[in-house]
């Protein structure tokens, strides 16, 4: 029994250490293969997280029709098939965990999530955590409710997933909506964003999965103008998280409409800031490279936004380097929340001075919120704005041209697309050949060629009526 006791308590001590070595290791190794000029006080690469992962090449086909779409053109030319969705993603996990680390969040992204049987869809999932990422399957949300709840609970019917999140694109440009074909402006799809957060509010209802909703959104000339009424028109749905992406030349040819590139990453941003209705600053935490992204992390109190940390308060950057510092390797995403306090508390055992700094962050920003407001709404909506600027595939191209061979361009626009890729937030795995690479460069440079693989692996069969 004494025996017992002691290897309970050396688990419990083992599992409240704040961070495991692994992680911490592979911290330290993101930090070092990190280029000088992102290792900046505000990168979040390295000292809080390994970056962002997304699955290619395991569901291409789309049900919808984008403008731009960042798939090639053979893409919907690729029969869905779970058994190789769920062998592939095993594979790609297998190497990102080998690679980037126990712990990451990644993406369940290809083509249409949906178009998955829910059983695939959640054996992917389940593999995903397994492997140690936290996952998020890309959907366009024109789902059905049943769908969603197929995907919750097991052919038994018990639930087999605890916490399903998505991504989910909405905007003008996508085509074949149901109920919406073409919708002629942003406004009007407002109802299809609100139902679809509605369906997984039912999930969670019904169900008992914790969810989240992450808004993804193509900005291009025709909607820029646009972005800061969706913003303010959808604040309240129950999406965490809002992502808009400046289009790209990058993907299926045939889709490209318009001079994306008349949309500089500033002008997005000024939009987001105008709906939001305040500054939002994007360098007090970076991920990666800030021309290719700009996050800022707050939470709504009835109608205003507060951003969780003043970038112009240097009181409020010492917050964030001491969260570096001292919590920087607690997993707070996937911690079961007695743990979590168990860890937070052994933090505050050894760095004493942390509970002040809390204190102090904690009184500025009930000010900056406002006591009144905070009485009147005590219900706080955590919400992040998110800006994730894809580069046009020739650019991408050359620079990933030069830099296989170890060489830089002095091209000044190539130089500036070698700088971010090797920066890069956003990895693909390639477990053929045990290499990552960006995001940009799979879309860019390898997709065709690997769909058009695909394509005769798994051919869409044409099912003809045969006439009599
Ligand atoms: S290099 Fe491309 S994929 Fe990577 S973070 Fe920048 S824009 Fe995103």
């Amino acid at each position: 029994m004494v025996r017992g006791l002691v290897s309970a308590l050396r688990r419990l001590e083992q599992v409240s250490r704040p961070g495991d070595a692994q992680f911490a290791a592979a911290l330290r190794a993101r930090w070092a293969g990190l280029p000088e000029h992102v290792k900046t006080p505000g990168q979040v690469l390295g000292r809080h997280a390994v970056g962002c992962e997304g699955t290619h090449g395991v569901f291409p086909k789309c049900n919808l029709a984008c403008t731009p779409c960042y798939h090639s053109r053979d893409a919907n030319r690729v029969r869905v098939d779970g058994a190789h969705t769920r062998e592939n993603v095993e594979a790609q996990m297998r190497l990102l965990r080998r690679l980037r680390g126990p712990r990451a969040h990644a993406q369940l992204i290809g083509g249409e999530v949906t178009l998955l049987d829910p059983d695939d869809h959640a054996a992917a999932l389940e593999i995903m955590r397994r492997h140690g990422r936290e996952p998020m399957s890309f959907t366009h949300g024109d789902v059905d409710y049943d769908y969603l709840r197929r995907l919750a609970l097991g052919p038994d019917g018990h639930r087999r997933l605890r916490r399903l999140s998505f991504a989910a694109h909405f905007d003008m440009f996508m085509f074949g909506r149901r109920g919406i074909e073409r919708p002629p402006d942003e406004a009007s799809l407002n109802p299809y964003r609100a139902a679809f957060t509605a369906k997984l509010r039912r999930l969670r209802r019904e169900c008992g999965v914790r969810t989240f909703a992450a808004h993804n959104m193509t900005v291009t000339p025709a909607n820029l103008d646009q972005v800061a009424e969706v913003i303010r028109a959808t604040r309240g749905m129950g999406y965490g998280m809002f992502s808009f992406q400046p289009a790209a030349f990058i993907g299926d040819e045939r889709r490209w409409h318009e001079a994306y590139r008349d949309v500089d990453g500033d002008a997005v941003w000024g939009e987001i800031e105008r709906g939001v209705g305040t500054r939002l600053d994007y360098r007090i935490i970076e991920h990666g490279d800030v021309r290719c992204n700009r996050v800022a992390y707050g939470f709504y109190v009835g109608e205003r936004y507060i951003p969780v940390l003043d970038g112009d308060d240097a009181r409020d950057l010492a917050v964030r380097d001491a969260f570096y510092r001292h919590l920087g390797e607690v997993n707070f995403s996937g911690t079961p929340t007695p743990l979590l306090l168990a860890q937070l508390s052994r933090v505050v055992a050894q760095h004493p001075t942390v509970l002040a700094v809390a204190a102090g962050w904690l009184g500025r920003t009930v000010r900056r919120a406002g006591v009144g407001r905070l009485l009147r709404h005590p219900r706080l909506r955590p919400t992040s704005y998110v800006m994730h600027r894809f580069m046009d595939a020739e650019d991408v191209a050359e620079a990933w041209r030069l830099m296989e061979r170890g060489e830089r361009s002095e091209d000044p626009r190539i130089k500036e697309t070698q700088e971010r890729l090797s920066a890069c937030h956003y990895a693909m795995a390639h477990p053929q050949d045990g290499t990552l690479v960006p995001a940009c460069v799979q879309h860019s440079v390898l997709d065709p060629g690997e769909n058009a693989a695909l394509r005769r692996l798994l051919p869409i069969v044409e099912v003809r009526a045969r006439r009599n």
